[in-house]
């Protein structure tokens, strides 16, 4: 099994006048959603920066004797989301190494499109890596860039012109830290004012819970310094488009989070409603698919005025079943998490609401568990349109031949999951409920055109990556 680099990862970063540890664990704790496999921090003190990171929650590598001693003001942290690869304590972000000019560490969230034909490269003059992760290719790459005399704003603008794909960084040259985001803006990366200095983080819900206030958004291909008492914004000359990742408001990121403008919660809920509008049916009652599915339920209770029940109990202590690596597992993973509530279920009409289908291994199992305590009739509606493409940005779909809705009809998906009928949403549902153009979002894995060059797929037609490197390099 090869070990998956990058992907749906969180990042924070702080500079404060008091020390920044228990607070970039707390952060850290906020976005744990984002990341169960490893977690890690790097905090810089006395003109070295020391890190602490390693598999596990975050609450179980940010402990013990290490964690304790562990101090600075200025610091960056990562949770790490890897997919069946091993989780190689080795890969544990943030990284740090040491440069020309001072110790450097940098926290990634996103998926880099070339980082093998970069990797190749620079292995064919002659540099040697230590990991298959993107992170190191770009911290490799900024390291080469920083030397004495080198505006750090300058060599990070360097690196970007080298990447392809998403990534939000957040990035340590000794004391100064720096956040950055992709010019096409896929993940999410925000400012934030907190009490003793100033933060980024992935999702806005960390400054309401360190009590904090969001500033705003990092843009598209901006890059921010923050320092205790405020932030400096360098942002691109260049008008790329933004490719945000839909996926991100459907299933990744918290629904008390605000990202880009809108709420996760609101846009979630839209969708329910929309599916409700669009693809009514009589019924007893709507249930979630928990967690997942929750606030799109809602939505459906809402606008059909059928009553909204919990048809689940969750087991919360089992596992992810989606990074199983077989069928067979993850299917009984999905039957040791989740047992249905007879009373809900029972002699009546369900509508099941999730937010996604991708395998179709949750909804198959949980179709067979509603009908064994006796349900009627089960209707699946789902939030996000059919998966029918790769993500090379960041999210865990990775082939083809591994989505349901590839080669099937809507019809062939009902009948393999044996529901009396399956809707899903369009891409015009989800542009309404975002309140954004699908020309302003990544919707790659849905309608399989890109927003920047990945070999052998199709590019769509709009400014992409390779004009930002054109624009901002004159
Ligand atoms: P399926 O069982 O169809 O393969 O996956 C769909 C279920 O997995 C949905 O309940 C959805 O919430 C969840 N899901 C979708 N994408 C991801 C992902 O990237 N990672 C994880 N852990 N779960 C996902
Ligand atoms: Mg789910």
């Amino acid at each position: 099994m090869v070990d998956m680099p990058g992907h749906y990862c969180g990042v924070v970063a702080m500079a404060l006048t008091s020390d920044a540890v228990p607070s970039l664990k707390r952060a850290l704790r906020v976005i744990q959603h984002r990341g169960q496999e490893g977690a890690g921090i790097a905090v810089y003190k006395d003109n070295k920066i020391q890190s602490l990171a390693n598999v596990g929650l975050v609450h179980e590598v940010l402990s013990g004797q290490r964690y304790n001693e562990i101090e600075g003001n200025y610091g960056i942290g990562h949770v790490r989301y890897s997919t069946t690869g091993r989780s190689v304590a080795q890969n544990s972000q943030p990284i740090v190494v040491t440069s020309a000019i001072g110790d450097v560490a940098v926290g990634h969230n996103g998926d880099l499109v070339n980082s093998e034909s970069t990797r190749e490269r620079l292995q064919n003059i002659g540099w040697a890596f230590l990991t298959t992760t993107d992170s190191e290719i770009i911290i490799r790459l900024l390291v080469n860039e920083l030397k004495e005399g080198v505006d750090p704003v300058k060599a990070i603008r360097n690196v970007m012109h080298q990447l392809n794909g998403a990534y939000s960084l957040v990035i340590m040259i000794k004391n100064r830290i720096f956040g950055v985001r992709d010019p096409l803006g896929f993940h999410p990366l925000s400012i934030g004012k907190l009490d003793k200095g100033y933060g980024l983080a992935s999702e806005s819900a960390v400054y309401d819970i360190l009590q904090g206030q969001f500033v705003r958004d990092v843009e598209p291909g901006e890059i921010v310094e923050i320092f205790p008492e405020g932030y400096t914004s360098y942002p691109t000359n260049s008008k790329v488009n933004s490719a945000h990742c839909m996926f991100e408001w459907i299933y990744f990121a918290r629904p008390d989070s605000v990202l880009d403008g809108r709420e996760v919660y609101d846009v979630r809920k839209k969708l329910g409603m929309i599916l409700a509008r669009e693809h009514p049916v009589k019924a007893d009652v709507v249930i979630p698919v928990p967690d997942s599915g929750r606030a799109h339920a809602i939505g459906y209770a809402a606008e059909s005025g059928i009553p909204y029940e919990e048809g689940f109990m969750k087991n919360r202590y089992v596992e992810r079943t989606f990074i199983l690596p077989e069928q067979s597992l993850r299917e009984e993973g999905v039957g040791l998490k989740l047992n249905p509530i007879k009373s809900t279920v029972a002699g009546k009409s369900i509508v099941v609401v999730d937010d996604s289908i991708v395998r179709g291994t949750t909804l198959r199992k949980i179709i067979n568990l509603l009908r064994k305590a006796g349900a009627k009739e089960v209707h699946v509606r789902i939030g996000c349109p059919p998966v029918i493409a790769p993500c090379y940005y960041g999210v865990d779909m990775r082939t083809r031949d591994q989505f349901i809705a590839t080669n099937r009809s809507i019809d062939e998906i009902a009948e393999y999951l044996t529901a009396d009928s399956v809707k899903y949403t369009t891409i015009r549902d989800v542009e309404e409920a975002i309140g954004m153009p699908a020309s302003k979002l990544c919707v790659a894995c849905l309608n399989g055109e890109y927003p920047t060059n990945v070999p052998g797929e199709k590019c769509r037609k709009q400014p992409t990556l390779d004009s930002f490197e054109e624009d901002s390099q004159q």
